[in-house]
């Protein structure tokens, strides 16, 4: 059996005993291509609609949780009824709701900008890095340079960290596009732990799949380990994950089954996060 035979038979077996779904999902490389630069990535037309079906099930949950800030994401998925989990879990949108930061990336938000500055001055000299500020975390993007040069990017910004950041608040994590700077202790096993936990009132132990392509993905892999089915999409690599899909099309196959299969009669677009 393939593993989308499993991932669907999984969630068609919890769904037939009435449980909610809660569906968490990365964005870049999961479903849609990465790209060499963020912002030329676009979602392909049936993605939107695939989801746009789902979020359209009264007791099924769409949460994207990306690196990406929530902004960013709601221009890449214009979809009502999205949960936005962005720069890693810092930042979250509800649908119909404003976007927030943690409390704690707020308290972070003036070393965040002195690094960023910083950044920008110590990397002149490499012309095709994008270094972004997303107010909660400093993104590096170093994906059009060579390994030897990254490596040096890498350095380079694990020092300046040093200097500025005495007290050790912030931390580095490489991911697809490059190097993130962000809140110690914030990554995407603390964002799905803490929607768990949010969710628990609610919803009495849904069915919770997620699906991620990246590094970044593999701490809410861990963390989601014996309580949601898990899914590493890309080549075959170690993972924590349980299942494998080798691309984004595959991701769309499975979103379409599980609209068909696994969930029940679609309602009223339901906008309650
Ligand atoms: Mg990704």
């Amino acid at each position: 059996m393939a593993d989308i035979d499993r991932i669907v038979s999984r969630i068609g077996l919890a769904r037939r005993h009435g449980t909610p779904l809660l569906l968490c999902l990365d964005y870049d490389g999961t479903l849609a291509e990465l790209k060499d630069r963020p912002g030329d990535a676009r979602t392909p037309r049936p993605v939107l609609e695939a989801l746009r079906r789902l979020v359209r099930f009264s007791n099924v949950r769409v949460f994207m949780v990306s690196g990406r800030t929530a902004a960013q994401l709601v221009r890449l998925l214009p979809i009502r009824g999205l949960t936005h989990l962005g720069a890693y879990g810092a930042q979250t949108k509800r649908p119909g709701g404003k976007a927030t930061w943690h409390p704690r990336v707020r308290a972070l938000r003036p070393l965040v900008r002195r690094m960023h500055r910083s950044l920008l001055r110590d990397l002149a000299r490499f012309p095709d890095l994008i270094i972004e500020d997303k107010w909660g975390c400093v993104g590096v993007q170093a994906r059009l340079l060579p390994p030897a040069a990254r490596t040096e990017v890498a350095q380079i910004v694990r020092a300046r960290l040093r200097r500025l950041d005495r007290r050790r608040c912030l931390v580095v994590a490489e991911n697809a596009y490059g190097i993130e700077v962000g809140p110690r202790g914030i990554d995407k096993g603390w964002a799905v732990s803490q929607l768990l936990i949010s969710r628990n009132g609610r919803w009495r132990r849904p069915a919770v799949v997620y699906i991620g392509d990246d590094t970044s993905d593999e701490a809410a892999f861990r963390a989601l380990r014996g309580k949601a089915v898990t899914v590493r999409v890309g080549k075959p690599l170690p993972s924590a994950a349980e299942y494998r899909l080798a691309n984004p099309a595959r991701v769309l196959e499975l979103l379409e089954r599980v609209c068909t299969e696994a969930v029940s009669e679609p309602t009223e677009p339901n906008l309650r996060a």
